[in-house]
């Protein structure tokens, strides 16, 4: 298995695997969630890797459900 080196995404420090590597533009990423620029919902490969708190969304931009008035 060929070193494909550390992951492209940014404050990510995961090696990159061909057996969850992904790629983009030419650049290596550990996983899927990485490569595709961690959107809501996805987390790395690693749960703990600084780049999901850096490639999360501020807070307080999440969609809120409006409160429907529902009346049973
Ligand atoms: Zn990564
Ligand atoms: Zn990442």
């Amino acid at each position: 298995m060929a070193d494909m080196g550390i992951c492209a995404c940014p404050g990510c420090e995961n090696n990159v695997t061909s057996e969850n590597g992904a790629f983009r533009e030419g650049q290596a990423y550990c996983c899927n969630g990485c490569a595709a620029g961690h959107p809501e919902g996805m987390d790395c490969l690693d749960p703990e890797c600084p780049c999901n708190e850096l490639n999360r969304p501020p807070a307080g931009e999440e969609v809120r459900e409006e409160p429907s008035e529902d009346q049973f």
